[in-house]
């Protein structure tokens, strides 16, 4: 990637096995840095990570971010195996539609749990672990993937809609609570993004309204989101810790 230089910077990426999460792990690499590509449950995806990534010394490390023992683990791993992190990316997480006026009270109180317990609870076991090593070095940045539905409205899926209003009120506090380390924290809100995740939905009768929704006519693509969060990841980039920058081809507008 153009322009951005990480050459022997640290940087953990979770759910870096596809989408969003290779892509950012791939540019990472392709800037320099030495990568661990964390997974869940696709290790083979994972090694295919690891195999298009230029550049040696990469790691892959598995962990369910929902497990306060296992993140933790995992953390201590990565310390262990590449020295340090210099840079932490929050991008794991799932989405599926829960709406209320469908479902049974049980399979609400699974869908807030599960969506809740991963994208909010798991992003914050992970920056607890890394932020407390972050800190007695005294250096670090921390980039949490959240989404244009924290925004816009998740009339269908209100958990994940929650979750990411609560991943940027969460990196926002911090950002001011970590600053005194040298620790910035910021976060990327893409709309609709071109990976396995949102593949149904962009397949399926919704797709064309959903590309309308950009005046570019189209939703973005891995390396799009990928690009934001190595500007914010980057040498220079200090003072717009607790921003939240949009990736969503001016598909929702605030100010
Ligand atoms: P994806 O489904 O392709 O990838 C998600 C990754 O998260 C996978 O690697 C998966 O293994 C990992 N993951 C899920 N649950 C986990 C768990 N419990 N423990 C560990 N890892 C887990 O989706 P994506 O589109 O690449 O999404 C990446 C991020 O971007 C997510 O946080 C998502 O909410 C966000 N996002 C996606 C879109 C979109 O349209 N695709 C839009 C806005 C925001």
């Amino acid at each position: 990637m153009a322009g951005f230089d990480f050459s022997g910077r640290k940087v953990l990426v979770t759910g870096a096995s596809r989408g969003i999460g290779r892509a950012v792990a791939l540019a990472f690499a392709r800037a320099g840095a030495q990568v661990a590509v964390h997974f869940h449950r696709q290790a083979d995806q994972a090694r295919e990570t690891l195999a298009a990534m230029p550049g040696t010394g990469h790691i892959m490390v598995q962990a369910n971010i929902a497990d306060p023992a296992a993140v933790e683990q995992m953390v201590a791993q990565v310390v262990d195996r590449l020295g340090r992190i210099d840079v932490l990316v929050n991008n794991a997480g799932i989405y599926y539609y829960h709406p209320l006026d469908e479902c049974s009270y049980q399979e609400w109180q699974s869908a807030w749990q599960e969506i809740l317990g991963t994208n909010l609870i798991g992003a914050a076991n992970v920056t607890y672990c890394v932020a407390r090593h972050m800190m007695s070095r005294r250096s670090g940045r921390i980039i949490n993937v959240s989404s244009r539905g924290a925004f816009r409205g998740e009339p269908r899926a209100t958990a994940y809609g929650a979750s990411k209003a609560g991943l940027n009120a969460f990196s926002q506090s911090l950002a001011q609570h970590l600053a005194p380390y040298n620790i910035y924290v910021m976060v990327v809100a893409p709309g609709f993004v071109e990976t396995d995740m949102a593949r149904d939905i962009l397949d399926g009768p919704e797709g064309e309204a959903i590309r309308r929704q950009s005046p570019l006519n189209r939703v973005a693509r891995p390396e799009e989101v990928a690009h934001a969060v190595l500007f914010l990841a980057s040498e220079g980039a200090e003072f717009t810790t607790g921003t939240i920058v949009d990736v969503n081809g001016a598909s929702y507008l605030r100010s």
